[in-house]
């Protein structure tokens, strides 16, 4: 039975090397795959999925925020894969689980759960709502032994909440880290700035 996916895991859980993984093992078999990534994701070319450990592949399709994702193109597929699902559009997860239902194709979405202010990106979100499927990819916190759950996005070694969480490119680093060392790296400030902010969001 064909299911929607979602295989999240924090920065540096080698999600993309285990996207890469998998769509090897069903071409081995001489099975049909489609690889599916976000059109702004440029970090290390348009069309290109890449891992951090060095493995690459072209991907089928690039969706761009506007683009709709059709079931007809997966006729004959056997799996579709997509790679940092937090990008996508809320409607392209809805277009997702529309592949699994009506073609019956199985949906393996590989993507970070929240941003660096620990919120829910609204594609994850939509996802953690229609998946039939949500798996954890682990990894260590960059400072200790403990599971990561957040990431932290720093800028010249300073740890930041600021900017915003769809950028991934430019100067700024991202690291795995649990909840204590995620509250320790924060300096003061930037804790009271995303307080305000979520209080004047409620407010609002
Ligand atoms: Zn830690």
């Amino acid at each position: 039975m064909a299911k929607l996916y979602f295989r999240h895991g924090t920065v540096g859980s080698a999600k993309t090397l285990n996207l890469l993984a998998v769509a090897h093992n069903y071409e081995r078999q001489g099975k049909k795959v489609v690889v599916i990534k976000p059109g702004f994701d440029d970090r290390y070319g348009q069309t290109e999925v890449t891992s951090r450990a060095g493995l690459t592949r072209e991907a089928h399709m690039v969706i761009s925020a506007t683009d709709r994702i059709e079931v007809n193109q997966f006729d004959g597929v056997h799996c579709a894969l997509v790679d940092e699902v937090q990008f996508f559009q809320p409607q392209h997860i809805d277009q997702l689980r529309d592949v699994v239902d009506q073609k019956r194709v199985p949906v393996i979405c590989y993507g970070l759960r929240s941003d660096f202010r620990t919120q829910l990106f609204p594609g994850s979100r939509r996802l953690l709502e229609l998946a039939d499927s949500i798996e954890e990819i682990k990894t260590t916190c960059h400072c200790c032994n403990r599971k990561a759950i957040f990431n932290l996005k720093s800028i010249d070694g300073v740890a930041q909440l600021d900017g915003p969480s769809q950028q991934v490119a430019g100067d700024e680093t991202f690291q795995p880290v649990c909840s204590i060392h995620f509250t320790e790296q924060l300096d003061l400030d930037s804790y009271e700035s995303l307080n305000e902010t979520t209080r004047d969001r409620e407010m609002a």
